[in-house]
């Protein structure tokens, strides 16, 4: 993928982009009543415009998708704009490989930024400008302390701060040391430079708060072109004022910032975006922290960020979740002004429910067990057809091979049948879907007495699963037949948390003591249709009883790979039911 979609003819989301701004449209919240009644006063004209700015010291995750669909969503809905802006003032952490991976997932989840996509490295020119004129006006000061010091002076909630000693300099001698921190004359962390706001103020944040560090360090855009970086608190506001932002949205952790870069943006002199904040999403079961995320791929606990149970974009995008099931997901959730815990089954709806409509269903055996029917004809194959998917008839049909041997699911047949157990057994009939109805005659076990292989009979008359006579069978099981069959590998998952909340402490040190130790599981001897074949990655399908499956990027000539996207259970469906 290209670094620069701005200049990419092919730099367009895969989906429609008015998708998300029509399942937005549909939700009300306080941030749209606030554009509503802006729109109506006509501030900033009536136009709307807002942003995306991540950070690119990871992947996106899906909280980050809340937010994309809240900027993408309004904007679409007000014939606004929302801007791609990458918030790269840290040179430390930043990579390119994550500037790509959110470009590419903003525009799976469909949200278009058209030629505005943006850093705020773009702007570093702009932002030192900026800093000479706020030490001209006095509003600024090179100060020596250490960063520990700082620390100390800062004061805390009950105890107003110290101001430092540098705090007075003369405006020639701060305009004469910056311009040195930025030929690179002082070494890192020797000095800062800070805003001169109020040592006394209740909010932390407006401390004199530090603006500028030096830093002698690669940028993956800028290079080495500079050695002084500005602080994300000196930089976003500016950044949203240049690009004529006119809602910055962003999470309720920036509510207490507010002031700093409201004081900024006046002491400046420049266009005042109005920041409106949000709550945070949080998901039970699921970390949505970039920095936790990235222990979790440095430390191997699972396969990179695109490991099918991260809750990345690109991991769950691997899995098979799709970008209509996430918005859909992030309008029924809504926005509000308290921090809560959404069921990770709410999300888990919207994907069985989208995939429901447009995954083929086929049929696959995890843990097979060898059939053989007795009274088929050796060598006989009968192509039985079967319905791609009973929710949309233009999806058709398909033949299925049947013969001698095939294989169903080792959960299917009890020697013993408990109550209520109603598919195979020793004297029980049950229907292979599509095929005939088979009466199980004997088993073979092998030396440890484990049941190896089921012997039946099937009655012909029965063809296609159908029964003339009316008689009624219990159970209806899937099959494949044993010659026809195709290997693979399958990969099921569960959450990577064993508590709600991973961060819960109660069961050890941290986090990390919440990890399920069985979060993946592979199954390496399935059987599956030969109508699976031509499966390629990103495909999703339904394992008729099993879940929703897609064909994963290590599939490769003879060898598929397969993820479990979701289980077919849907314990959240059920009590949205329950509750009317
Ligand atoms: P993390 O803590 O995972 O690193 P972040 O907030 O530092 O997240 P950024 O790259 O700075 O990540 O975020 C870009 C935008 O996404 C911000 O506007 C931020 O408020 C928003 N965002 C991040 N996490 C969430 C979340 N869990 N729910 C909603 N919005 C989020
Ligand atoms: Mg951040």
């Amino acid at each position: 993928m290209s670094n620069d979609p701005k200049g990419d003819p092919t730099g367009k989301p895969t989906s429609t982009p008015s998708a998300t701004g029509e399942a937005q449209a549909r939700q009300s919240h306080f941030i749209r009543d606030i554009i509503l009644q802006d729109i109506a006063s006509g501030k900033h004209a009536g136009r709307v415009h807002t942003r995306f700015p991540p950070e690119p010291n990871g992947y996106l995750h899906i909280g980050h998708a809340k937010s994309i669909c809240l900027n993408y969503g309004l904007a679409q809905e007000f014939g606004g704009k929302m801007n791609l802006r990458f918030d790269d003032t840290n040179p430390c952490k930043e990579e390119t490989e994550y500037v790509d991976s959110i470009i590419e997932d903003v525009r799976w989840l469909g949200a278009d930024w058209e030629d505005r996509l943006f850093y705020a490295s773009d702007y570093f020119q702009q932002l030192y400008e900026w800093a000479v004129v706020l030490i001209k006006k006095g509003n600024a000061y090179v100060c020596d302390l250490t960063a520990e010091q700082v620390r100390e002076y800062r004061g805390t909630l009950s105890e107003p701060g110290k101001e430092s000693p540098f705090r007075n300099r003369s405006v020639e001698e701060n305009l004469d040391l910056f311009e040195r921190m930025k030929s690179g004359e002082f070494p890192d962390g020797s000095r800062t430079l800070r805003s001169k706001v109020d040592m006394a103020s209740p909010n932390l944040n407006m401390r004199d708060p530090v603006m500028y560090r030096i830093l002698h360090a690669e940028h993956h855009r800028t290079g080495d072109k500079w050695c002084i970086y500005p602080m994300y608190d000196y930089t976003h506001g500016q950044c949203d004022s240049i690009e004529g932002i006119t809602h910055s949205i962003c999470t309720l952790e920036f509510e207490d910032h507010r002031p700093l870069y409201d004081w900024y943006i006046q002491a400046l002199g420049i266009f005042a975006p109005q920041q409106i904040e949000f709550d945070r999403l949080n998901l039970t079961y699921t970390l949505l922290s970039k920095r936790k995320l990235l222990a979790l791929v440095q430390n191997k606990v699972v396969n990179g960020w695109d490991d099918p149970r991260m809750p990345t974009l690109s991991g769950i995008r691997r899995r098979g979740y799709t970008p209509e099931a996430m918005r859909t997901f992030c309008s029924r959730i809504g926005v509000s002004k308290t921090n809560g815990m959404i069921e990770f089954g709410l999300l888990e709806h919207a994907v069985r429910e989208d995939l429901n409509k447009r995954a083929r269903r086929v049929m696959a055996v995890l843990r097979p067990l060898r059939v053989v029917i007795e009274n088929y004809p050796e060598g006989q194959v009968e192509m039985m057809e079967a319905i791609n998917n009973p929710e949309d008839a233009a999806m058709g049909t398909r033949q299925v091979p049947f013969s001698k041997v095939v294989y169903i699911e080792q959960d299917d047949f009890r020697e013993q049948p408990p109550k209520h157990f109603y598919r195979l057994s020793p004297g029980r009939e049950v229907r292979l879907r599509y095929g005939y109805l088979v009466t199980c005659t004997g088993i073979v076990k092998n030396e440890q007495g484990e049941v190896v292989e089921v012997r039946c009979t099937y009655d012909p008359a029965t063809r296609g699963g159908n029964t003339p006579d009316g008689r009624k069978v219990k159970s209806t099981i899937h099959w494949v037949s044993a010659a026809h069959a195709i290997e693979a590998e399958v990969r099921l998952y569960e959450s990577l948390f064993l508590t709600e909340d991973p961060n819960d402490s109660s069961r050890g040190q941290d986090w990390t003591d919440n990890l399920n130790p069985n979060s993946l599981e592979v199954i390496s001897n399935p059987k599956l249709e030969p109508s699976l074949a031509g499966a390629v990655p990103g495909e999703s399908y339904q394992f008729e009883r099993l879940g929703y499956f897609c064909a994963d990027k290590d599939s490769a000539p003879g060898r598929l790979v397969f993820n479990r996207t979701a289980g077919l259970r849907d314990s959240y469906a059920k009590m949205e039911k329950a509750k009317g």
